[in-house]
Protein backbone atom coordinates (compact mmCIF):
# COMPACT_ATOMS: atom_id res chain seq x y z
CA UNK A 1 0.00 0.00 0.00
CA UNK A 2 1.21 3.31 -1.02
CA UNK A 3 1.46 6.45 2.01
CA UNK A 4 0.78 9.77 -0.46
CA UNK A 5 2.42 12.93 0.64
CA UNK A 6 1.85 16.62 -0.39
CA UNK A 7 5.15 18.10 0.85
CA UNK A 8 8.45 16.53 2.13
CA UNK A 9 8.38 17.22 5.67
CA UNK A 10 6.31 14.46 6.71
CA UNK A 11 7.56 12.13 3.44
CA UNK A 12 11.14 12.71 5.13
CA UNK A 13 10.37 11.68 8.22
CA UNK A 14 9.60 8.47 6.78
CA UNK A 15 12.22 8.31 4.75
CA UNK A 16 14.55 9.33 7.81
CA UNK A 17 13.23 6.47 9.71
CA UNK A 18 13.46 3.59 7.12
CA UNK A 19 17.23 3.74 6.42
CA UNK A 20 18.72 1.48 9.09
CA UNK A 21 15.86 -1.26 7.15
CA UNK A 22 17.37 -0.18 3.89
CA UNK A 23 20.97 -0.28 4.65
CA UNK A 24 20.68 -3.13 6.46
CA UNK A 25 18.18 -5.30 5.02
CA UNK A 26 18.93 -4.63 1.51
CA UNK A 27 22.59 -5.67 1.72
CA UNK A 28 21.21 -8.73 3.01
CA UNK A 29 19.13 -8.48 0.00
CA UNK A 30 21.53 -7.96 -2.41
CA UNK A 31 23.73 -10.80 -1.81
CA UNK A 32 21.44 -12.73 -3.41
CA UNK A 33 20.48 -14.23 -6.39
CA UNK A 34 17.04 -14.70 -5.60
CA UNK A 35 13.69 -13.48 -3.32
CA UNK A 36 10.54 -15.36 -2.54
CA UNK A 37 8.02 -12.28 -2.40
CA UNK A 38 4.75 -11.68 -3.35
CA UNK A 39 3.94 -10.05 -6.71
CA UNK A 40 1.05 -7.64 -6.49
CA UNK A 41 0.81 -8.07 -10.04
CA UNK A 42 0.77 -11.57 -9.94
CA UNK A 43 -1.21 -11.97 -6.45
CA UNK A 44 1.35 -15.04 -6.12
CA UNK A 45 4.03 -15.39 -3.94
CA UNK A 46 6.59 -15.84 -6.79
CA UNK A 47 10.55 -16.35 -7.30
CA UNK A 48 12.07 -12.76 -8.05
CA UNK A 49 15.54 -11.93 -9.84
CA UNK A 50 17.26 -9.56 -7.42
CA UNK A 51 19.53 -7.96 -9.75
CA UNK A 52 19.75 -7.48 -13.29
CA UNK A 53 23.14 -5.77 -13.84
CA UNK A 54 22.31 -2.47 -13.65
CA UNK A 55 24.41 -0.49 -11.47
CA UNK A 56 23.88 2.43 -8.35
CA UNK A 57 27.46 3.80 -8.21
CA UNK A 58 29.13 0.51 -6.76
CA UNK A 59 25.90 -1.26 -5.78
CA UNK A 60 23.35 -3.19 -7.43
CA UNK A 61 20.78 -1.26 -8.48
CA UNK A 62 17.41 -2.62 -7.09
CA UNK A 63 14.95 -0.20 -8.36
CA UNK A 64 15.72 -1.63 -11.79
CA UNK A 65 15.70 -5.44 -10.00
CA UNK A 66 13.46 -7.48 -8.10
CA UNK A 67 12.54 -8.69 -11.65
CA UNK A 68 8.88 -10.93 -10.70
CA UNK A 69 9.77 -14.39 -12.78
CA UNK A 70 6.48 -14.78 -13.72
CA UNK A 71 4.89 -11.35 -15.00
CA UNK A 72 8.44 -9.61 -15.82
CA UNK A 73 7.56 -6.96 -13.94
CA UNK A 74 10.54 -4.79 -12.14
CA UNK A 75 10.48 -3.11 -8.98
CA UNK A 76 10.17 -0.01 -10.46
CA UNK A 77 7.43 -0.89 -13.20
CA UNK A 78 5.67 -2.88 -10.78
CA UNK A 79 5.73 -0.12 -8.55
CA UNK A 80 4.23 2.64 -10.99
CA UNK A 81 1.38 -0.67 -11.86
CA UNK A 82 0.40 -0.75 -8.02
CA UNK A 83 0.10 2.64 -8.15
CA UNK A 84 -2.16 3.21 -10.93
CA UNK A 85 -4.12 0.38 -10.63
CA UNK A 86 -4.77 1.85 -6.68
CA UNK A 87 -5.24 5.31 -8.04
CA UNK A 88 -7.86 4.73 -10.96
CA UNK A 89 -9.22 1.89 -9.76
CA UNK A 90 -11.89 -0.62 -11.26
CA UNK A 91 -12.49 1.37 -14.31
CA UNK A 92 -12.61 -0.89 -17.38
CA UNK A 93 -13.52 2.07 -19.93
CA UNK A 94 -10.74 4.00 -18.94
CA UNK A 95 -8.84 5.91 -21.83
CA UNK A 96 -5.54 5.67 -20.54
CA UNK A 97 -2.08 6.00 -22.52
CA UNK A 98 1.35 4.53 -21.41
CA UNK A 99 4.17 6.30 -23.08
CA UNK A 100 5.80 2.93 -23.49
CA UNK A 101 5.27 0.52 -25.98
CA UNK A 102 5.47 -3.56 -26.26
CA UNK A 103 6.61 -4.07 -22.67
CA UNK A 104 5.60 -5.95 -19.65
CA UNK A 105 4.25 -3.27 -18.36
CA UNK A 106 1.47 -2.71 -21.18
CA UNK A 107 0.62 -5.95 -21.12
CA UNK A 108 -0.60 -6.10 -17.42
CA UNK A 109 -1.88 -2.41 -17.40
CA UNK A 110 -3.90 -3.99 -20.52
CA UNK A 111 -5.53 -6.22 -18.94
CA UNK A 112 -6.67 -3.99 -16.60
CA UNK A 113 -7.72 -0.98 -18.83
CA UNK A 114 -8.44 -2.75 -22.33
CA UNK A 115 -8.86 0.47 -23.89
CA UNK A 116 -4.74 1.09 -23.30
CA UNK A 117 -2.58 2.84 -26.10
CA UNK A 118 1.13 1.93 -25.54
CA UNK A 119 3.22 4.52 -27.22
CA UNK A 120 7.22 5.52 -27.52
CA UNK A 121 8.66 8.46 -28.46
CA UNK A 122 10.87 7.78 -31.73
CA UNK A 123 12.72 10.83 -32.80
CA UNK A 124 11.74 14.49 -33.69
CA UNK A 125 11.14 13.16 -37.16
CA UNK A 126 7.51 11.74 -36.42
CA UNK A 127 4.43 12.34 -36.22
CA UNK A 128 2.04 12.23 -32.78
CA UNK A 129 -0.57 9.46 -33.07
CA UNK A 130 0.86 8.11 -36.14
CA UNK A 131 2.13 4.14 -36.04
CA UNK A 132 5.62 3.25 -37.49
CA UNK A 133 7.40 0.07 -37.65
CA UNK A 134 10.36 0.30 -35.57
CA UNK A 135 12.65 -2.98 -35.78
CA UNK A 136 9.98 -4.88 -37.07
CA UNK A 137 7.11 -4.19 -34.86
CA UNK A 138 3.87 -1.47 -35.14
CA UNK A 139 5.08 1.25 -32.40
CA UNK A 140 2.84 4.14 -32.30
CA UNK A 141 5.00 7.54 -31.82
CA UNK A 142 4.09 10.28 -29.37
CA UNK A 143 6.31 13.22 -27.44
CA UNK A 144 5.55 14.44 -24.44
CA UNK A 145 5.84 18.18 -25.82
CA UNK A 146 3.47 17.40 -28.33
CA UNK A 147 1.04 14.92 -27.64
CA UNK A 148 -1.77 13.85 -29.98
CA UNK A 149 -4.59 13.64 -28.04
CA UNK A 150 -7.83 16.23 -27.94
CA UNK A 151 -8.30 18.25 -24.85
CA UNK A 152 -9.64 16.37 -21.75
CA UNK A 153 -9.79 13.36 -23.32
CA UNK A 154 -7.93 10.70 -21.23
CA UNK A 155 -8.64 9.39 -17.47
CA UNK A 156 -5.22 8.39 -17.18
CA UNK A 157 -1.26 9.27 -18.61
CA UNK A 158 1.84 7.39 -17.31
CA UNK A 159 5.22 6.86 -17.99
CA UNK A 160 8.21 5.58 -16.51
CA UNK A 161 11.90 7.31 -16.44
CA UNK A 162 11.03 9.48 -19.27
CA UNK A 163 10.77 12.87 -17.74
CA UNK A 164 14.48 13.56 -17.06
CA UNK A 165 14.79 13.53 -20.65
CA UNK A 166 12.94 16.27 -21.33
CA UNK A 167 14.64 19.61 -21.92
CA UNK A 168 11.26 21.57 -21.00
CA UNK A 169 9.78 19.52 -18.88
CA UNK A 170 7.53 21.97 -17.26
CA UNK A 171 5.60 22.21 -21.19
CA UNK A 172 5.94 18.20 -20.63
CA UNK A 173 3.63 18.18 -17.49
CA UNK A 174 1.27 21.07 -19.04
CA UNK A 175 0.91 18.94 -21.86
CA UNK A 176 0.08 16.15 -19.70
CA UNK A 177 -2.63 18.38 -17.83
CA UNK A 178 -3.79 19.19 -21.15
CA UNK A 179 -5.12 15.82 -22.57
CA UNK A 180 -6.59 14.16 -19.32
CA UNK A 181 -10.27 15.31 -18.15
CA UNK A 182 -10.80 16.79 -15.18
CA UNK A 183 -10.41 14.25 -12.19
CA UNK A 184 -7.69 12.61 -14.93
CA UNK A 185 -4.37 10.83 -13.52
CA UNK A 186 -1.03 11.69 -14.29
CA UNK A 187 0.94 8.79 -12.40
CA UNK A 188 4.47 8.18 -12.76
CA UNK A 189 8.34 7.73 -11.83
CA UNK A 190 11.74 9.36 -12.24
CA UNK A 191 14.81 9.27 -10.53
CA UNK A 192 13.98 11.30 -7.43
CA UNK A 193 16.42 13.53 -5.30
CA UNK A 194 14.76 13.03 -1.66
CA UNK A 195 17.12 15.34 0.06
CA UNK A 196 17.74 18.29 -2.98
CA UNK A 197 14.59 20.89 -2.15
CA UNK A 198 15.59 22.21 -6.13
CA UNK A 199 15.47 20.26 -9.07
CA UNK A 200 19.17 19.81 -10.70
CA UNK A 201 19.28 21.52 -14.69
CA UNK A 202 22.19 19.19 -15.97
CA UNK A 203 22.52 20.49 -19.39
CA UNK A 204 20.54 22.90 -22.17
CA UNK A 205 20.69 23.71 -25.66
CA UNK A 206 22.36 26.38 -27.40
CA UNK A 207 21.03 28.88 -29.78
CA UNK A 208 22.90 26.29 -32.34
CA UNK A 209 21.27 22.92 -31.60
CA UNK A 210 24.57 21.60 -29.41
CA UNK A 211 24.21 21.05 -25.72
CA UNK A 212 26.07 23.39 -23.29
CA UNK A 213 26.64 21.18 -19.84
CA UNK A 214 26.20 22.61 -16.73
CA UNK A 215 26.67 19.19 -14.92
CA UNK A 216 29.11 16.02 -16.24
CA UNK A 217 27.09 14.54 -18.72
CA UNK A 218 24.59 11.47 -17.85
CA UNK A 219 23.08 9.05 -20.38
CA UNK A 220 20.58 6.54 -18.99
CA UNK A 221 19.97 3.25 -20.85
CA UNK A 222 17.41 3.29 -23.25
CA UNK A 223 16.08 0.34 -25.86
CA UNK A 224 15.72 2.07 -28.73
CA UNK A 225 18.77 4.27 -28.71
CA UNK A 226 22.55 2.43 -28.78
CA UNK A 227 24.10 5.36 -27.03
CA UNK A 228 21.65 5.85 -24.39
CA UNK A 229 19.62 8.95 -23.86
CA UNK A 230 20.74 12.64 -22.22
CA UNK A 231 19.71 13.40 -18.91
CA UNK A 232 18.35 17.08 -18.48
CA UNK A 233 17.50 17.04 -15.33
CA UNK A 234 17.70 16.00 -11.76
CA UNK A 235 14.68 16.10 -9.75
CA UNK A 236 14.15 17.24 -6.15
CA UNK A 237 11.04 18.73 -4.14
CA UNK A 238 10.91 21.60 -6.48
CA UNK A 239 8.44 19.30 -8.79
CA UNK A 240 5.65 19.05 -6.63
CA UNK A 241 5.50 22.94 -7.28
CA UNK A 242 5.95 22.13 -10.93
CA UNK A 243 2.91 19.55 -11.37
CA UNK A 244 0.97 22.81 -9.42
CA UNK A 245 1.79 25.32 -11.74
CA UNK A 246 1.16 22.92 -14.73
CA UNK A 247 -2.56 23.47 -13.42
CA UNK A 248 -2.63 20.49 -11.50
CA UNK A 249 -5.09 20.87 -8.91
CA UNK A 250 -3.56 18.01 -6.48
CA UNK A 251 -0.07 16.55 -6.50
CA UNK A 252 1.23 14.11 -4.40
CA UNK A 253 4.57 11.48 -4.15
CA UNK A 254 3.72 7.95 -3.04
CA UNK A 255 6.05 6.01 -0.77
CA UNK A 256 5.48 2.20 -0.87
CA UNK A 257 8.11 0.44 0.78
CA UNK A 258 7.68 -3.04 0.87
CA UNK A 259 10.86 -5.71 0.64
CA UNK A 260 8.24 -8.79 0.35
CA UNK A 261 6.63 -7.13 -2.45
CA UNK A 262 9.99 -6.36 -3.81
CA UNK A 263 9.55 -2.73 -3.28
CA UNK A 264 12.85 -1.33 -2.20
CA UNK A 265 15.23 1.38 -3.24
CA UNK A 266 18.08 1.63 -5.68
CA UNK A 267 20.50 0.41 -3.19
CA UNK A 268 22.92 3.29 -3.83
CA UNK A 269 25.81 3.47 -1.30
CA UNK A 270 25.31 6.78 -0.79
CA UNK A 271 21.48 7.61 1.51
CA UNK A 272 21.81 11.59 1.40
CA UNK A 273 23.40 11.76 -2.18
CA UNK A 274 22.01 9.29 -4.52
CA UNK A 275 19.43 7.02 -2.65
CA UNK A 276 16.22 6.69 -4.33
CA UNK A 277 13.09 4.81 -2.30
CA UNK A 278 10.22 3.18 -4.33
CA UNK A 279 8.21 6.38 -4.69
CA UNK A 280 5.43 7.30 -7.75
CA UNK A 281 4.09 11.06 -8.42
CA UNK A 282 0.68 11.54 -8.86
CA UNK A 283 -1.16 14.43 -9.98
CA UNK A 284 -5.23 15.46 -10.36
CA UNK A 285 -6.23 17.47 -12.75
ZN1 LIG B 1 4.48 -10.89 -11.10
Amino acid sequence: MFSWFDCAEEFMESALLLQPQVEIGERYLAGRRSWRGYCACCRAVVRMRVKTGAYSDSAPNLREGMVCRRCKLTNRKRLLWQAITESVGVLPDARAALLEARSPLGGQLALRYPHLIESEYLGEDHVAGQTYSHRGRAVRHESLLGLSWTDASLDLIAHTDVLEHVEHHRAALAECHRVLVPGGKLVFTMPFFMFSANNLLRGRTRADGSIEHLQPPEYHGDGLRAEGIYTWHHFGWRLLADLHEAGFGEAQIGLNYDPFAGFVSNHHPQYEVGLMLPVVFRATR
